[in-house]
């Protein structure tokens, strides 16, 4: 369509100064937090610097929910979000929606007629019945996923934990004056090998093995074999996905049970990681 892309990192200021005095960009577009590694954007700065460069800054806000995170307060000209998790909540429709100014929106709404992707009316039916809870479903994802950040960062099992409401977040301070909550999922990784982490995702009995997030039932996935299967081992070490990672989407089951869930996979997988043979481990 004929539109090019430059790509920078999103947490390198410098950079994109520099990008954006040496290109004509006419849109800025950010996920934060981002998947699956939870970082985030200073939207606030960003969209001042964006727009003393005429460009347009659109932020995609799926991964905090509409509930923690409103960034057209903090300066952006669009908001995206993908429906399908926190809005509807179920797990049982795909869709997505932006916001923003009414000029343009109009815009992109007649290239979105001649495009297609209109929504289903069942669909839509089904947003928003789910939206009628979203607000207590992310209080109980924000308050259930803080909480085991704690338990998970204290076992000797894992080696780090990716949560934005975390102290030990490397955008923390960022994440606190721009959110009010810090949603539902967290990435971590585990003492072990690919194979170890994959006996600990096998071990787990409440969570789905998916890679959706933000609905009622949690749902666990190995990103370096599920959601980045595809790029290169180099690939996948440039960006930061490791073989040990693994991406927790909370759902709303209780918080006991969930915690009882997980600290018995991580002692299944220590019990396997002792054993000569893995693949004899059932
Ligand atoms: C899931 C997701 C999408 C894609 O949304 P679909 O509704 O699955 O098409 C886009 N952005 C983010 C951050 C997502 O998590």
């Amino acid at each position: 369509m004929g539109v090019s892309v430059t790509f920078v990192d999103m947490n390198d200021m410098n950079l994109l100064k520099e990008v954006l005095q040496k290109h004509k960009v006419s849109l800025f577009y950010a996920d934060s937090p981002s998947n699956p590694l939870l970082n985030c954007l200073d939207i606030k700065k960003v969209s001042e610097l964006c727009h003393s460069h005429g460009a347009l800054v659109c932020i995609d806000s799926t991964l905090a929910s509409p509930i923690n995170q409103k960034p057209l307060t903090l300066g952006t000209d669009l908001v995206l979000h993908s429906a399908t998790k926190y809005i509807s909540g179920h797990h049982d429709v795909v869709g997505g929606c932006v916001s923003g100014s009414e000029n343009l929106i109009s815009k992109i709404r007649s290239c979105h007629f001649d495009l297609g992707s209109p929504l289903v009316p069942n669909a839509a039916y089904m947003i928003i019945r789910g939206m009628k809870t979203m607000h207590l479903r992310v209080e109980t994802q924000n308050n259930t996923a803080l909480k085991m950040t704690h338990l998970l960062e204290k076992h000797p099992m894992v080696r780090r934990v990716y949560y934005p409401g975390l102290p030990s977040h490397p955008q923390h301070d960022i994440a606190k004056s721009q959110m009010s909550g810090f949603g539902g999922v967290v990435s971590f990784e585990l003492a072990g090998d690919l194979y170890a982490t994959m006996k600990f995702v096998d071990s787990l009995k409440l969570p789905y093995i998916a890679t959706s997030l933000g609905g009622c039932e949690s749902l666990v996935q190995q990103p370096a074999v599920m959601s980045f299967w595809d790029y290169s081992a180099a690939e996948r070490a440039k960006i930061g996905i490791k073989d040990n990672l693994v991406r927790f989407a909370f759902g709303i089951e209780k918080f006991e049970d969930l915690a009882a869930d997980i600290l018995q996979a991580l002692q299944n997988m220590i019990l396997c990681s002792h054993t000569p043979q893995l693949t004899s481990c059932g």
